[in-house]
């Protein structure tokens, strides 16, 4: 204040501020930002061109923009629009309004989703979370345009509740110009991740925001600025009123995020594990060699661009804990499949129960677990089965990152490898010898270590 006064006084412009307050926007060229307009998907900007066509806003906003600066291509696009949801549903073809307390829509275009939000303004109230305002106080848009539906504002109210300044940026990607109003350019420029507006007051407002800055901060390798970390150090107690399904969700954004050992390890250093989620408690604490070959795979597959399937990632995760139930049953008599099922059923009724896993991920969990039983099976027609199973892929890769970790028997593994790229001929002659090896090594491996290697269901899971 008194260097301000003193700046004044002595005629020098006052010093830019920390941060701007976000009600008016600077403009930028985006060419001089260095994004690549090409790396704007056809359907996005096809979107945002018929918004603005039709007379309305049309910009892209969020995660999209600042990758684009940062010379990436985005994964999804988000427009934000003045447009109410029943105007933006009227434009387009294939669109659909969903979610009951936040309206947004799906447009679709070819193959491409594009969610369209309309402008928002911020909480009105302490505690209150996105997009719940208070009152029926009218808002009028950016063009003038009067907002009737008390959860919309304009577009720098939209800024506004946004949670870093980075992903409060807006694009028009008709004009190639970025409005930015709370000086997110700058921070992408210097790799700085700060939140808009009091870090605790936000993070408060959304206990998930805590999640997501060390997300953020770990997959673009972006430095969390002093003052929106400082709150996260003994945070842990805001997690623990979040619905356990939507930590789940914000879990699985943060396995696959493409630095899921860095987001584990700075969830460990925060001290938030243990709330996050209670089976990964154990998992970070001493994480076994398999799940560091299970992170350290899927981490290489987003760096790559290759896809990533959760219910092979959350197979991964929950390996362990269903293969030690999976092996006490058995050994308390039970048969191996029938024991595979079960421990199957109470690893989900344990562990993955109250987060509303879909059935899909589910069924993905219970095949691979069920491959690894089968693929133990390395003579008669099995084999020959087995490759054209259309799980087989995820069964095998699944395989591989057992024997890599030394949770399978590397013999095994190496078998089905030649087995799966060989010729007919290749593969007819692997059927013989390897009767003998393959069993012979499971025998063996089994008098060894038979608690935490493969399970003693082998030879007979079939
Ligand atoms: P990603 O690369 O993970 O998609 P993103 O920034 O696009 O990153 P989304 O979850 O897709 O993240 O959200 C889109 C935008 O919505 C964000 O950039 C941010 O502006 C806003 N947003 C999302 N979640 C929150 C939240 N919990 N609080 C405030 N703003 C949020
Ligand atoms: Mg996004």
């Amino acid at each position: 204040m008194i260097t301000k006064l003193i700046r004044t006084l002595m005629g020098r412009p006052p010093a830019k501020s920390k941060a701007k307050k976000g009600s008016s926007a600077t403009q930028y060229k985006a060419k001089r930002l260095g994004v690549d307009s090409s790396n704007i998907s056809r359907a996005a900007y096809s979107v945002a061109q018929t918004l603005q066509n039709k007379g309305f806003t049309g910009l892209l906003v969020g995660g999209a923009v600042r990758d684009l600066m940062l010379g990436m291509r985005p994964k999804d696009f988000d427009v934000a629009t003045n447009a109410t949801p029943e105007e933006v549903k009227r434009l387009f073809r294939r669109a659909f309004i969903i979610g009951r307390r936040f309206r947004i829509v799906h447009v679709m275009e070819g193959s491409e989703t594009i969610e369209v939000t309309t402008f928002r303004a911020a909480p009105q109230a302490q505690g209150q979370t996105q997009g719940q305002t208070q009152g029926q106080a009218q808002m009028t848009g950016r063009s003038g345009r009067v907002l009737d539906d008390n959860d919309f504002g304009s577009q720098s109210e939209d800024a506004g509740r946004r949670d870093f300044t980075v992903n409060a940026l807006y694009y028009d990607p008709v004009a190639e110009v970025i409005y930015d109003y709370f000086d997110g350019v700058a921070d992408v420029k210097a790799k700085m991740l700060r939140m808009i507006g009091d870090p605790l007051t936000r993070y408060r407002e959304d206990p998930v925001r805590i999640l997501r800055a060390l997300r953020f901060a770990a997959k673009l390798n972006f430095k969390l600025d002093h003052a929106s970390e400082t709150p996260i150090r003994g945070a842990a107690n805001l997690l623990k009123d979040v619905p356990e399904a939507r930590l789940f969700m914000e879990f699985m954004k943060l396995v696959m995020s493409g630095q899921a050992l860095a987001c584990l390890q700075a969830l460990h250093q925060y001290g938030l594990h243990r709330v996050l989620w209670r089976e990964l408690a154990a998992i970070v604490d001493t994480p076994s060699a398999f799940v560091e070959a299970v992170l350290y795979a899927t981490d290489q597959r987003v760096q790559n661009d290759q896809s990533v399937s959760p219910g092979f990632l959350l197979a991964g995760l929950c390996w362990d804990a269903f293969d030690q139930r999976w092996q006490a049953l058995i050994a308390g008599g039970e048969l191996p499949m029938p024991a595979l099922h079960q421990a199957a059923d109470e690893v989900f009724a344990q562990k993955l129960g109250q987060f509303g896993v879909q059935r899909k991920i589910e069924s993905d969990m219970r095949e691979i677990w069920d491959l690894q039983a089968r693929l133990q099976k390395t003579t008669g027609k099995m084999p020959l089965r087995m490759v054209e199973h259309p799980r087989f892929r995820a069964g095998y890769d699944f395989l591989l990152l057992r024997a890599q970790s030394g949770n399978a028997p590397a013999a095994l593994a190496q078998w089905w490898t030649d087995f799966y790229h060989g010729d007919e001929d290749a593969r007819s002659n692997l059927l013989q010898p390897l009767k003998k090896t393959s069993s012979t090594n499971v025998r063996r491996r089994r008098k060894k270590k038979a608690s935490s290697e493969i399970s003693p269901a082998l030879s007979s899971a079939e």
